[in-house]
Formats: C-alpha cells, sequence, structure tokens
C-alpha cells in the first residue's frame, strides 16, 4: 500500500492527518522543514494501527511527543511523523491503604501536567520533573532527570509496541535499561504506549515547597522564555557541569547567526528568531571542539538530530 492508501485506511478510523506538515511548528526549537504526512491518532489502538501500516508498508517514520529534545533539519524530509499528542489518558489507582499511588499514563501525557496532578494528591517523587517540558514518552526514552531525580525512579512498567515482530509487550523497570539519560527505546525497535508510575504518600508541605524551589531556580538559571530544546549537551561525567566550562571560555552569549549560546545558561543553545539547523549544528561543533582543546573533554550532543 502506498501512503495516499494509507492516508485513506487512517482517515476511516478517524486519524488526523496533515500533508506537507512543517515540522517547526511541533518542536520547542521552532526549526524543522516539512514532512509528507503527519499523523495525529486519537486513540491508542489508532496509534498502533499507524505504526502496523507504516511498518507492514516499509515507509520510513519518527515519532514526537512535545518536540522539545529535538533539532531537525530545515530541509523538508523523507520520514512522516507520528504525533501522540492525542494520547493523553491517565488512569489512577490508590494502593496500600493510600499509602501509594499507581498512575497509569499514556504516552502522550505531558509530564509536568502528571508530575501536578501527583503533587496536588499529596503524593511524592515527582516534584523533580514540574518544569521539565514534554511528554511521558520523550521523558521515558531519554530518562529525563532534574535535581537528583529521573524518571527511572518511578516507572514501574511500560505498555510498549514491539515493531520487530507487531506485538504490545509489557516490560518491567528493570527490563528498560535506564542509565543517564538512556533508555532501551534508543537502540531497539520498541514504541512506548503507556506506563505505570507509582508513588508513596508524603508532606504536602514539603511537596509543595520543593516544586517551588525547582520552579523559581529553572526560571532564574534556564532560557525557558526563548525556543531552545534544553542543555544541549549530556554530562561528560559526574564532576565536569558544561554550561559552567562553556562559561569559562567566554562563549555566553556567542552567535553564528540566529543561534546563541544562551546568556542565561551557557549549556543551552536559544533561537534567537530564524536560527537555521546548520547554524545550530556549527555552534555546537564549534563548542565541542573549544571544549576539546581546553579541557580534553568530549561532548556528545543531547537532543535527537533528525535529518
Ligand atoms: C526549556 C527546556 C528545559 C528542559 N529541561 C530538561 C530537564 O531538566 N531534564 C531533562 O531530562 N530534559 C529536559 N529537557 C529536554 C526534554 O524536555 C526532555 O528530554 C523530554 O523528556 C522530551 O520529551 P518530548 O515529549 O518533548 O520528546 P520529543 O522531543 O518529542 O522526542 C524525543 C525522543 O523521544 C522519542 N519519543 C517520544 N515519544 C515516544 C514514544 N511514545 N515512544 C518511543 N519514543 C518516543 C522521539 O521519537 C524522540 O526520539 C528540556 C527541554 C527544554 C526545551
Amino acid at each position: 500500500m502506498d501512503l495516499e492508501g494509507i492516508c485513506k485506511e487512517l482517515y476511516i478510523l478517524g486519524c488526523e492527518i496533515r500533508k506537507d506538515e512543517y515540522l517547526k511548528n511541533h518542536t520547542s526549537f521552532r526549526i524543522g522543514g516539512k514532512t509528507p504526512y503527519m499523523f495525529f491518532p486519537k486513540t491508542k489502538n489508532v496509534f498502533v494501527e499507524t505504526l502496523i501500516l507504516l511498518k507492514r508498508n516499509n515507509i520510513p517514520f519518527k515519532i514526537i511527543g512535545g518536540g522539545t529534545n529535538l533539532i531537525v533539519t530545515d530541509y523538508d524530509v523523507d520520514f512522516v511523523v507520528l504525533s501522540t499528542k492525542y494520547l493523553t489518558g491517565i488512569k489512577e489507582e490508590f494502593l496500600s491503604d493510600r499509602q501509594k499511588l499507581l498512575v497509569e499514563t499514556e504516552c502522550g501525557v505531558y509530564l509536568a501536567s502528571l508530575s501536578y496532578l501527583v503533587s496536588e494528591r499529596g503524593y511524592s517523587g515527582l516534584e523533580f520533573a514540574c518544569g521539565i517540558p514534554g511528554t511521558v514518552g520523550g521523558a521515558l526514552y531519554m530518562n529525563a532527570g532534574a535535581y537528583d531525580g529521573e524518571i527511572k525512579n518511578i516507572v514501574l512498567e511500560a505498555e510498549v509496541f514491539d515493531l520487530s515482530d507487531m506485538k504490545v509487550k509489557k516490560f518491567r523497570n528493570e527490563e528498560l535499561e535506564f542509565s543517564y539519560r538512556k533508555s532501551i527505546f534508543q537502540d531497539s525497535p520498541l514504541i512506548l504506549l503507556s506506563s505505570k508510575q507509582v508513588f508513596n504518600k508524603g508532606n504536602v508541605y514539603e511537596i509543595k515547597r520543593k516544586i517551588e524551589e525547582f520552579s523559581s531556580k529553572r526560571l532564574n538559571k534556564q532560557p525557558i522564555e526563548m525556543p531552545c530544546a534544553g542543555s544541549i549537551f549530556k554530562r561528560p561525567k559526574p564532576d565536569f557541569y558544561v554550561g559552567t566550562a562553556i562559561e569559562s571560555l567566554g562563549l555566553k552569549g556567542y552567535s553564528i547567526g540566529d543561534a546563541q549560546i544562551s546568556s542565561k545558561h551557557a549549556g543551552f543553545i536559544i533561537n534567537k528568531g530564524n536560527a537555521t539547523f546548520n547554524q545550530v549544528m556549527a555552534l555546537i561543533d564549534y563548542v565541542k571542539k573549544t571544549i576539546k582543546e581546553k579541557y580534553q573533554v568530549d561532548l556528545t550532543v543531547e537532543p535527537e538530530i533528525w535529518k
């Protein structure tokens, strides 16, 4: 079946379909060329149907959640994109005489919304994520983390679709191979459908205090008001702070075109308006080279690069 045929099938299933969609409208960096088709399945079943149709017909595709950890070429791409935007189902269950809260989320739920929901109920464990943009799907993919918290600490199990045998499977936390900004999803044909997270009852005032502290730290230190993709480099070793190292080279505010090293936090590259993919990549290469010369450290890029 060709793409037109797939579109017809998915249209009947109620999937939203957009032709020639600019990916810059779906990334926090506000950079990204046109994809021939973008699919927005409205239910988990239709999401699975879409995956099956694309895989069976050898159509190259990528999954997008919040688009907050992506650097996308501004040339037109030859792959189609599946958005998890509508997969926002949430189920809650109290356990152990309400001492624990189990929350099952579809992959398109925003991590920050989940953090607020859990915290408002008086359960602890997701305060660290109150300001991390993006979805649960992207968070499991990256093992997102902040302020000594990581998604791996709260995930109980994941429901995944395995593209290699086209089956839905359950993976326990230990099977998801979480490590620093890494999970099994990065090197396997697994797509996250939903996941279960468990939280312990906590002290409401302490939870609120932590959320306020983390939010104001983020507001003061990160350029969250500007288009960007979060930290541009992974921390290469526990005691090496990339932002501080880049700042020590006098590179805060350094620009190539409209791509600029944030003057608020040197670990972020911001798009001042019309930054291109090539400008961002040139700035990344320049920082990598300069850090290598000064500190003999190899930096790796954290966001996924789509080109
Ligand atoms: C201002 C700002 C601050 C940030 N702060 C932090 C921070 O403190 N800590 C941190 O860890 N990150 C941070 N990030 C990066 C980013 O928000 C996180 O990595 C987030 O978890 C990405 O989620 P997303 O839904 O946006 O993923 P996307 O950018 O949409 O996708 C990222 C990857 O996940 C894959 N993916 C998405 N959904 C699925 C799915 N259902 N199944 C399989 N693969 C999937 C995509 O294909 C892609 O490869 C920040 C970003 C910004 C812009």
